[in-house]
C-alpha cells in the first residue's frame, strides 16, 4: 500500500520525460506465487528532457532480484531500489541498456492491478499505473516503446500464452514441463497498454479481411465450455471492425486480434494492444443467460475496445489529465456505431438517460470535476461519466458544430497528424480549427469548466410582424474549485412546430438557420425568428444536442402537443418524461400528485401511435427514475416521498391506461424464435413495460401473469423482469420465483449476479437484511468486482430509499463495506463509496447519516489513497 496521503499532481506541472525507453524486452517466468519479470530496457536520455536528470523508474510494491547495466552487473550505492522507486543518481551514459529482475506474486495480488490470478489463470490490467506493480518503469502514457514479450509457464497449467502484438516464435522449454511463447508488438505503445494472459482457456477462432487486404486472425478466448457464448461478441467484433473502416477510414493494423474474457475484473474491459481482456459479462451471452441490455452492452464494450486501437493507442494520451481524450472521443464512437447498427433515436435516449442519472448527479455534488481535471491526488478515481460520458457529449457537439464533413476532415487531420504520438486535448482541438478554420478557443471551455450548463429560455410571438423572439440565458453553476465561470458556446438545434404540427421554417433576418442548430454564445442572447404564419411551440435542444439543463417557459399543454407531433423523436420523448417529472416533483415535495389526465392522454396517444417503433414506446412511458426526480429536486430530498409520489403515479397510470396495456402486452408476443436484434428487443421491452404497469396495483391477475411468463420464458429478458416484478410486490410469489431462479442457474455466476441485483433494489425495510444475509452466501464474493457490484454497488446505486434509510443504518452498512474491501481491492472500495456523491441533496436528517458515515471512513488510519480521496471530496 502506498502513502495514504499522496500528493496532488497538477495538470501545470507536466514535464517531458527525462528518459526515453526505445524499446523494451520482456521475459516473464509464470509462477503462481513467484513470477519471475526480466526487463531489458534500451534508455535513451531525451533531448527535451530536463538537463542531467537522473533515472527514476516507478514502481509499486516491487521486490528487487538483480540489476545489470550493459550486462554487467550492478551492486550496491549506484543505484537506490525501494518498493515504489529504482533511482540510478549518475547513469553511466547517454544510452545503455538496463536490464531488471524482479520478482512478483500474483496469487496475493487482490487489488487485480498488475498481473494477478483469476480462475487460476494469468491476467494483468495495467491502466493507468499497473505496470508499475510488474516491473520499474517509467509507467507514464507518453513514454512509448516497442515491447517483444516471452512469455513461459508450465504446460500442463497454462497451455495458452498470450500477449502484445504478433506471435513471433514458441516451443518447449528443453528438459522441463515448460513451454513459452514469443510476442512482438511493432507498434510503439505505453507501458498502460501492456499484456499477457498464461491458462487453460478456450478459443473461438474467426477472421477478418481489412479493406486493403489483410487477414486478421480474430480469436476470442473464454473458459472451456463456454465457447457457445462468445459468439455474438465475435459478431460484434467484425461488425466494429468493418465500421471503423467505413465510418472513420480506419483499418486494423496487426495480423491477430485476440480478446480473453476473465471473470475478477475492476472495469468492464481493457484495450491492450491486440490482446484485449474483457470482463465476461462483456463477452458471455446466449439468450437463455443474457437480457437484451446484456447484448447490446456486449456489442458496445467490444466496439469501444476495438475502437481504441486508432484512439488511444496509435494515437495516445500524453498524461492522464488527458484521459477524456481517448475516453470521451471513443465513446463518442462507440455510441455512433451502436445508433447505426440500431435505432438511432431509441440509442440516443438511452444515452441521454445514462448521462442525466450518472454525470449530472457527478456535476451537482462533491466530485464534480471537468472533463479535463486539472488536478488529481489519485487518478483511478477520474474514470468517471464526467471523463467518459460528458466527454463524449463534447465530441458531439464539436460534430454538430462543424457538421458532417468538417467533423470528419478535423479527424482525419488528427490521426494524421498525431499518429505514433502521445497527444493533447489542446492537439485535438486545434485538428478540427486547422481542417475548418474555426476559431474554436470558447469551445474548448467545456474541456475545462466543470459543472451542467442551465440554459433558460423563453419565447415572446408577435403576431403582426410574424416573428418569434428566442431569448436566451446561461449560466455555469459553482463546482468546487471553481465559484465563477465563462459563458460556454453551446449548440441549440431547435424547430418552431406550427399548430398543424409541422415546423415552420426556422430563419433568423430572413437567413435560413443551418441544420436547425443556432449558437448560443453569450451570457443573455435574443435570437429573432422570422417569416412565421402562427404562434409556434419551440421545440428546443432538439436530439439533446448540448448537454445542458433547460429551463423553459413551455406549458403543460405545450409539452402534451409536442409528445403528440414533435419531428424530432427525441424532444417527443423529452416531453411526456417533463410532464411526468414536474408531477413527481411536485408529488415529491406536497405529498399529493397533481392530476394526471394530460400525461394519462399523452401516454394513450404514444401506445395508440403506429408509426412509432416499440422500443421508442417503451423508454418514453418509462417513467423517470426516482435518481432523477431526485436530481430535479436537487435539495432537501426524501426518497420516501420520491418513492411515493412515482408510486402513485405509477398507480394511477397503470389504472387509467389497464384496457391499453393489456392489449400491448398480447399484440407484442414473440411470433418467432428469439432473437438479439433491436426491433425484436424494443417488443420484449414494450411488453414488460405493459407486464410492470399491469401488475402495479398488485392484483391477483395481474401477479398471476407475471408468475406465468416468468415460468414460461424462453430469454433471459423475459424471464428476469417479470421476476423483477413479482419482487416488488410483497407476495408469496416472490420468494418461490426467487427460489426457482437460483436453482435454475447456481452454476452461473453472471446470472448469479442478476439475482443479487434484483433482491437489492426491494424498496422495502428487510432488504438491508436481505443484502447481509446474502453476503454470507456461497455464491457471494467480496473479492470478485461483479458480485460487490451487484449486491453492494447495486444496493447504493439504485435503491435510494433504503440506501438513505432514516436511521441511518444503509450508509453505516455501505461504508462498512467500503472499508473491509479497502484492505483487498481499492479501486473497487472507492468506487462504491463514490456512491455518496448525492448524499448533500438529502434532507437534513439523512445528510448528517451520509456525512457521519464519510466522516467514519475518513478517519479510519490507513486508508487507500482511493477511498481517503474520495472521502475527502466528498466531506470537501
Ligand atoms: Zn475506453
Amino acid at each position: 500500500m502506498r502513502d495514504a496521503e499522496p500528493k496532488a499532481i497538477h495538470l501545470s506541472d507536466y514535464r517531458p520525460p527525462a528518459w526515453l525507453v526505445d524499446k523494451v524486452d520482456l521475459d516473464f517466468s509464470l509462477h503462481p506465487s513467484q513470477t519471475r519479470v526480466t526487463s531489458k530496457l534500451s534508455l535513451r536520455r531525451n533531448p527535451a528532457g530536463a538537463l542531467g536528470a537522473p533515472v527514476v523508474l516507478d514502481g509499486d510494491g516491487l521486490t528487487l532480484v538483480r540489476l545489470a547495466i550493459d550486462g554487467k552487473p550492478m551492486a550496491g550505492p549506484s543505484f537506490e531500489a525501494t518498493p515504489d522507486r529504482l533511482t540510478l543518481a549518475h547513469p553511466p551514459a547517454d544510452a545503455f541498456v538496463l536490464e531488471i529482475e524482479t520478482l512478483v506474486d500474483p496469487t496475493a495480488n487482490t487489488q487485480l492491478m498488475g498481473l494477478y490470478r483469476t480462475s487460476s489463470n494469468y491476467c494483468t490490467q495495467c491502466e493507468p499505473e499497473g505496470f508499475r506493480r510488474i516491473t520499474y518503469y517509467p509507467d507514464r502514457p507518453d513514454v512509448l516503446s516497442v515491447f517483444t514479450t516471452r512469455v513461459e509457464a508450465d504446460e500442463a497449467e497454462s497451455p495458452v500464452l498470450l500477449g502484445n502484438g504478433n506471435l513471433v516464435e514458441s516451443g518447449k522449454v528443453d528438459g522441463t514441463s515448460r513451454h513459452y511463447a514469443v510476442w512482438h508488438d511493432p507498434w510503439p505503445k505505453p507501458s498502460y497498454l501492456f499484456a499477457l494472459v498464461g491458462g487453460r482457456l478456450a478459443k473461438i477462432s474467426d477472421s477478418f479481411l481489412t479493406r486493403s487486404g489483410r487477414e486478421v486472425e480474430l480469436g476470442i478466448y473464454v473458459e472451456h465450455g463456454k465457447e457457445a457464448r462468445a459468439g455474438y461478441a465475435m459478431d460484434a467484433l467484425k461488425r466494429s471492425m468493418r465500421w471503423d473502416e467505413e465510418a472513420f477510414g480506419r483499418e486494423y493494423d496487426l495480423d491477430v486480434f485476440n480478446i480473453v474474457a476473465v471473470s475478477d475484473f475492476n472495469m468492464g474491459a481493457m484495450e491492450n494492444k491486440g490482446l484485449n481482456v474483457f470482463n465476461d459479462k462483456y463477452v458471455l451471452a446466449t439468450p437463455e443467460t443474457a437480457t437484451d441490455a446484456d447484448y447490446s452492452g456486449i456489442e458496445g464494450v467490444i466496439a469501444h475496445e476495438y475502437f481504441h486501437n486508432w484512439t488511444g493507442n496509435r494515437i495516445t494520451c500524453r498524461d492522464w489529465f488527458q484521459l477524456c481524450l481517448k475516453e470521451g472521443l471513443t465513446v463518442f464512437r462507440d455510441q455512433e456505431f451502436s445508433s447505426d447498427e440500431r435505432s438511432r433515436p431509441v440509442k440516443r435516449i438511452a444515452d441521454v438517460r445514462a448521462l442525466k442519472a450518472a454525470q449530472f448527479t457527478e456535476d451537482q455534488g462533491p466530485l464534480a470535476h471537468p472533463v479535463r481535471p486539472e488536478t488529481y491526488r489519485e487518478i483511478n478515481n477520474f474514470y468517471t461519466a464526467t471523463v467518459y460520458e460528458k466527454g463524449a457529449e463534447v465530441v458531439r457537439m464539436l460534430k454538430t458544430l462543424l457538421g458532417e464533413a468538417g467533423f470528419r476532415a478535423g479527424m482525419d487531420l488528427y490521426f494524421e497528424r498525431h499518429d505514433g504520438e502521445a497527444a493533447t486535448i489542446e492537439d485535438f482541438v486545434a485538428s478540427f480549427a486547422d481542417a475548418t478554420g474555426r476559431d474554436l478557443s470558447q469551445f474548448a471551455l467545456w474541456y475545462a469548466q466543470s459543472g451542467t450548463p442551465v440554459l433558460t429560455v423563453s419565447g415572446a410571438w408577435d403576431a403582426e410582424a410574424g416573428t418569434y423572439r428566442l431569448d436566451v440565458a446561461q449560466e455555469v453553476p459553482p463546482t468546487p474549485g471553481q465559484p465563477t465561470k465563462k459563458p460556454m458556446l453551446i449548440p441549440l438545434a431547435l424547430g418552431l412546430v406550427g399548430p398543424d404540427g409541422r415546423d415552420q421554417p426556422l430563419a433568423l433576418g430572413n437567413v435560413p438557420v443551418e441544420n436547425g442548430v443556432v449558437e448560443v454564445s453569450e451570457a443573455r442572447q435574443s435570437f429573432l425568428f422570422t417569416g412565421l404564419d402562427a404562434r409556434p411551440v419551440p421545440s428546443l435542444n432538439r436530439g439533446f444536442s448540448a448537454p445542458v439543463n433547460l429551463v423553459s417557459d413551455l406549458t403543460e399543454a405545450d409539452r402534451v402537443f409536442l409528445a403528440a407531433h414533435d419531428a424530432d423523436p427525441f424532444n417527443r420523448f423529452d416531453a411526456i418524461q417533463r410532464i411526468a417529472l414536474e408531477m413527481l416533483k411536485t408529488g415529491a415535495r406536497t405529498g399529493s400528485l397533481p392530476a394526471t389526465e394530460a400525461l394519462v392522454t399523452a401516454a394513450r396517444a404514444i401506445l395508440a401511435d403506429t408509426t412509432l417503433d416499440a422500443a421508442f414506446k417503451a423508454q418514453a412511458l418509462a417513467l423517470p427514475g426516482e435518481g432523477e426526480v431526485a436530481r430535479e429536486l436537487a435539495k432537501d430530498v426524501d426518497p420516501d416521498a420520491v418513492f411515493a409520489a412515482r408510486k402513485t403515479l405509477r398507480l394511477a397510470m397503470g389504472t387509467a391506461l389497464e384496457g391499453a396495456f393489456a392489449t400491448t402486452y398480447s399484440a407484442m408476443a414473440a411470433t418467432g424464435p428469439f432473437s438479439p436484434d433491436a426491433s425484436s428487443a424494443g417488443r420484449r421491452a414494450l411488453r414488460n413495460l405493459s407486464l410492470d404497469f399491469l401488475a402495479v396495483t398488485g392484483s391477483a391477475e395481474g401477479i398471476a401473469r407475471a408468475k406465468a411468463q416468468f415460468e414460461a420464458a424462453d430469454n433471459m429478458t423475459d424471464r428476469i423482469t417479470a421476476l423483477a416484478v413479482l419482487t416488488q410486490h410483497e407476495v408469496p410469489e416472490r420468494e418461490a420465483a426467487l427460489q426457482a431462479f437460483y436453482d435454475r442457474f447456481e452454476r452461473d455466476a453472471l446470472v448469479i449476479d442478476k439475482w443479487f441485483t434484483l433482491q437489492a433494489q426491494i424498496a422495502a425495510p428487510g432488504t438491508l437484511d436481505r443484502i447481509k444475509d446474502l453476503m454470507l452466501h456461497p455464491a457471494f464474493s467480496l473479492g470478485n468486482p461483479n458480485r460487490v457490484r451487484s449486491l453492494v454497488g447495486a444496493f447504493a446505486a439504485t435503491n435510494p430509499t433504503q440506501f438513505n434509510r432514516a436511521d441511518g443504518a444503509g450508509h453505516e452498512f455501505v461504508t462498512d463495506v467500503v472499508l473491509t474491501l479497502d484492505g483487498k481491492n481499492p479501486q473497487v472500495a472507492a468506487r462504491l463509496l463514490a456512491s455518496f456523491k448525492t448524499f448533500r441533496q438529502l434532507e437534513p436528517v439523512r445528510r448528517a447519516s451520509a456525512e457521519r458515515a464519510l466522516r467514519k471512513v475518513a478517519e479510519t488510519p490507513g486508508l487507500s489513497p482511493d477511498v481517503a480521496d474520495i472521502a475527502t471530496r466528498a466531506l470537501g
